[in-house]
């Protein structure tokens, strides 16, 4: 299986493409086809656990690794590292709702599925493919990616981490989480701006002739493990497929049978995994993307029309306040049929004008397949109080999204095909804004005051990797202006 760009052809083995992360022309590698699961291999994947349904579904686009390193892959990256049996587990909400948890890893959240995975691709790639380079990996996050990452790569060897973040857009207990992390091969940063500010200048950064060869001469590469690597991408597909194996064998669904997919979605990352479980073969209806206040992708399925030229709001589900959804550009590829002139004109309308318009059979074909709605701040609030009134079941502050939006999906819509959630964070995580939600008792603050209360009042536990977090020892404090990110990597690195 090759890889080629978006923006550009190119015809790159699976770890030239991780290992380089970004294409050198700023578009994102995507594979050349899609692989089919057949219907013999669905069969065995039911009969198969999280782990080994994740080798069959790497092995599939990941052709250049052998069955032996996928293997030592996976066991490194869900075996002892996540606080259940199963990194994805499906909790029934009711017959015809369910919530895929995604939050059982070491930071709380779903980016934990793939960059618990991604450093073993990763290094493994580029043994393969740059020998003698050390990697740098540039990360700007919304506050989950960056903890997930630091998580996964510190003390890896051959690699070095840098990580920027919006310094008033990430949650406290996410700030904490990133600015307590060892490892002698990290740094994090907080940058004065928003979240498109950070990865805007990580994107300048990693395209920066000059940068690159200062950075060459001291044998470093960069890459990314941002949703834009693939690496990051194909191991969020192995949950949809999962789940939909899970429905099989537990007799909720029958062998074809369509089920729809609710994401909170901010970089598009995890809705596009489950686009590409469906192309491989699994039954999906409906794609329900959900947006909170920053409802660009919401304006973008209706409309056709791709604009960031707006306000851009801080919400309490903070990894989805973004305006620039990074991972739409593999998607608007798939809906041209590989058309890379066309991307690539969208894309620098959208870096030109802050907008672009896509054409009208375009549209037509997104909306075949996705349903857009967001939801407000009170909104997702309710959702959370809902769900735990009714349901005794406690969700976070992006999930809550989905929940409201797959309520307003059905009733306007009147198609109740049983539909999963992604569950995309702990409620822990968020504790300041969930506990408003299922407690009436005012406890102000940041403060782990907050997070116990929301464990008493729940009875739930607290994730052990946030219980301790607050009698760690901050080590990174340094925050620069927009312009200085450049200037800091090669501190950094000295
Ligand atoms: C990153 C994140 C999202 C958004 O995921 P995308 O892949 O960027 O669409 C949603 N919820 C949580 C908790 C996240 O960390």
């Amino acid at each position: 299986m090759n890889y080629t760009g978006t923006r550009s052809p190119y015809a790159f083995s699976a770890s030239e493409a991780i290992a380089r992360g970004i294409a050198d022309d700023g578009g994102l590698f995507v594979p050349e086809s899609f692989p089919p699961l057949t219907a013999e291999e669905i069969q065995k994947l039911v009969g198969m656990d999280y782990r080994q349904r994740a080798v069959l579904v790497l092995s599939k686009y990941l052709t250049d690794f052998t069955q032996e390193e996928l293997e030592a892959c996976v066991k490194g990256a869900y075996c002892g590292t996540f606080d259940n049996d199963e990194p994805a587990p499906l909790r029934e909400v009711d017959s015809k709702t369910f919530l895929l948890d995604l939050w059982h890893g070491p930071t709380c959240a779903f980016k934990d599925l793939a960059l618990q995975l991604l450093p073993h691709l990763l290094t493994r790639s580029a043994k393969r493919t740059m020998p003698d380079k050390e990697i740098v990996i540039l990360v700007a996050t919304s506050g989950d990616t960056g903890k997930a990452a630091l998580e996964g790569f510190a003390d890896v060897p051959g690699v070095r981490i840098i990580v920027f973040y919006p310094e008033n857009g990430v949650s406290a207990i996410q700030k904490l989480q990133m600015t307590t992390q060892t490892g002698n091969n990290v740094a994090v940063c907080a940058i004065k701006g928003n979240f498109d500010d950070a990865q805007t200048g990580v994107k300048n950064i990693f395209s920066d002739p000059e940068m690159i060869g200062k950075l060459a001469e001291k044998g470093y590469v960069f890459s990314s493990a941002n949703s834009i690597n693939f690496g990051r991408l194909v191991p969020q597909i192995i949950y949809y497929v999962s789940a939909y194996c899970d429905l099989l064998k537990s007799g909720k669904l029958k062998e074809g049978e369509k089920f729809n997919v609710a994401v909170p979605t901010g970089n598009f990352g995890n809705i596009l995994a489950a686009v590409y479980a469906k192309r491989m073969g699994i039954p999906v209806n409906k794609f329900i993307c959900a947006s909170n206040k920053n409802k660009i992708l919401t304006d973008f399925i209706r409309t056709g029309v791709y604009d960031r030229n707006r306000e851009f709001h801080l919400t309490t589900s903070p990894s989805m306040d973004i305006l620039i959804s990074s991972n739409l550009e593999r998607m608007l590829y798939h809906l041209c049929d590989g058309s890379c002139s066309q991307v690539a004109e969208w894309m620098n309308s959208l870096k030109r004008d802050g907008k672009y318009q896509v054409p009208a059979e375009i549209l037509a074909k997104l909306q075949n397949e996705f349903w857009g709605g967001y939801c407000d701040d009170v909104q997702a609030e309710n959702a959370i109080r809902e769900l735990f009134t009714k349901h005794n079941m406690l969700c976070d502050t992006h999930t809550a999204v989905a929940v409201d939006v797959v309520a307003q999906y059905r009733k306007e819509t009147g198609d109740d095909t049983l539909c999963i959630m992604a569950s995309t964070a702990s409620a822990y995580k968020f504790a300041p804004a969930v506990l408003p939600a299922v407690c009436d008792e005012k406890i102000s603050g940041d403060g782990f005051e907050v997070i116990s209360k929301l464990s008493e009042v729940t009875g739930t536990p607290i994730p052990a990797s946030l219980a301790d977090l607050n009698k760690r020892e901050v080590l990174h404090k340094t925050c620069v202006a927009k312009e200085e990110m450049a200037a800091f990597i090669l501190n950094a690195l000295k």
